[in-house]
């Protein structure tokens, strides 16, 4: 488990962008709510089902859940099981598995990506209408996660065929 909010595998933006989502400190409709801003409404503009929070936001929204889905099952994990972490704990980039403190960074590395780039894409899709599918969201996280990890990963090479298709190799 890595306590710090530090990971030197990825950019130091999303490392404060997670920050940031552990504390609330973050423009979701609910929170602004809460600060007086009158609004029209505070349910999620993705699902228009469930009052927007940040852990709904960022993971619980049935949307932003099949992006989930995809991304666990890139990496060989049954998405179920992470049901039973905390938000806090995902938001932390907990994982359950047991491994090395490589692993855990390159795991927590690969959370943090995903969490940072489903919140700047969605937040894109809601004010200009984009449309970001699960397919092509699991695609830019591999993408962007592999070229922030492979270029700062100074102790082991990271393959981008062994990152895409057998992306577990990395948390033995
Ligand atoms: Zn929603």
């Amino acid at each position: 488990m890595l306590a710090t909010l530090r990971n030197n595998f990825i950019p130091l933006k999303v490392g404060v962008f997670v920050w940031r989502a552990r504390r609330n400190r973050f423009p979701v409709l609910f929170e602004l709510d809460k600060r007086g801003i009158d609004l029209h409404s505070v349910l999620c503009p993705l699902c228009d089902n469930s009052i927007e929070t940040v852990e709904h936001t960022l993971f619980s929204c049935p949307k932003v859940w099949e992006i989930w889905d995809k991304v666990l099952k890139w990496w060989g994990i049954n998405s179920s099981s992470y049901g039973r972490l905390s938000f806090d704990s995902l938001l932390r980039g907990e994982s359950t598995l047991q491994c090395s403190i490589f692993s855990a960074k390159v795991w927590q590395a690969m959370m943090w990506t995903s969490f940072y780039l489903i919140w700047k894409n969605l937040n894109q899709k809601v004010f200009n209408n984009s449309s970001w599918s699960p397919l092509v969201a699991l695609n830019d996280i591999q993408v962007e996660s592999y070229e922030w990890v492979a270029e700062r990963c100074k102790t082991k090479k990271i393959e981008w065929l062994d990152w895409l298709q057998n992306p577990s190799i990395f948390l033995l």
